[in-house]
């Protein structure tokens, strides 16, 4: 990433973009055992608030928890930090980025007696799958990757760690000239995408997978879950063939930052009529709504800065 001007939270201070380093014998530099988060923060028509603070910041301290590592840092300073960046950086709208990793006081595995560090970090960030993903939908890849089986990674956890597989997945999916990769777990059934949670839609019912089939339990796809109830709309969570997806009438990607994008095709297969479906798009909308503090039933998911 380029040198840019600005600050990042680190260990509680803020210090310039530049100076924000680690040492290269960081523990989780030669292990992956860290996690983090990816939040964002909408210019509302209340001004600047970030989606769903306290969420991300449970699922940080869970994942941590999760891989044993102690965060010296309560709940209420990280949601504070993650304002603070967004602030002093004067963002409107932003993508964030907290992360929490084991010191370089010592390098054997066990990273007993070493120190825990955290940092949040912001930058603008738009549509992560394209503007053009988001209205007309992307062409996504069944990897030949499998998602993590539940008992090898933890996959509750947004472990560092587990992005070795999103990023092979996701490599081997563009390079082929698709937008995006779709993960099988290590039984064969659909599990998520390389960052997104999936949805299809079947004759007016949505079906996503279940947690079982180790996605990770994502804040966009819980989001998604009050929005299909508002909506009057039933939602199965269960295990789905990847040709239940290339049979569905509409299907879609949720993730904080591929937020809610529909998917044209799956393996060259078109899915229903190959475009964003009225459902994904009543969805996609009141999504949108949401974030943007159109929603007043939703106004508590917005933490101002
Ligand atoms: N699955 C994976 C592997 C992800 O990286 C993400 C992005 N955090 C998601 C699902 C979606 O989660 P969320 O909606 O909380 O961003």
């Amino acid at each position: 990433m380029a040198d840019r001007d600005g600050k990042i939270w680190f260990d509680g201070k803020l210090v310039e973009w530049r100076d924000a380093k680690v040492h290269v014998l960081t523990h989780t530099l030669h292990y992956g055992c860290g996690a983090f988060e990816g939040v964002r923060a909408y210019n509302t028509v209340n001004g600047t608030a970030i989606f769903r603070l306290q969420e991300h910041t449970e699922r940080l301290l869970n994942s941590a928890k999760i891989l044993r590592m102690n965060v010296p840092f309560t709940a209420e300073q990280i949601n504070e930090a993650q304002k603070e960046v967004v602030r002093v950086n004067k963002l409107q709208s932003c993508y964030i980025r907290p992360l929490t990793w084991i010191g370089d006081k010592k390098l054997g595995v066990s990273p007993k007696g070493n120190t825990i560090h955290l940092m949040v970090a912001a930058w603008e960030w738009g549509a992560y799958l394209g503007e053009e993903g988001l209205k007309r939908g992307i062409r996504v890849k069944t990897s030949s990757y499998a998602r993590h089986h539940v008992n090898i990674t933890m996959t509750q956890a947004k472990a560092v760690s587990n992005y070795s597989n999103s990023i092979l997945a996701n490599m081997e999916a563009t390079e082929d000239g698709y937008d995006e990769a779709l993960l099988l777990d290590t039984a064969g059934f659909v599990a998520e995408g390389a960052g997104e949670n999936i949805f299809v839609i079947k004759g007016g019912v949505i079906y996503t997978p279940d947690l079982s089939a180790g996605a990770l339990n994502g804040i966009t796809r819980n989001t998604v879950l009050h929005i299909a109830k508002d909506l009057g709309l039933d939602v199965v969570q269960k295990r789905i063939t990847r040709d239940e997806v290339y049979i569905a009438d509409e299907a879609f990607f949720t993730g904080t930052a591929a937020e809610v994008t529909p998917i044209r095709e799956l393996d060259r297969v078109q899915i229903g009529a190959g475009a964003r479906g009225p459902v994904t798009e009543k969805i996609q909308s009141a999504f949108f709504d949401i974030v943007n503090g159109r929603n007043a039933k939703y106004a508590h998911w917005l933490s101002k800065v």
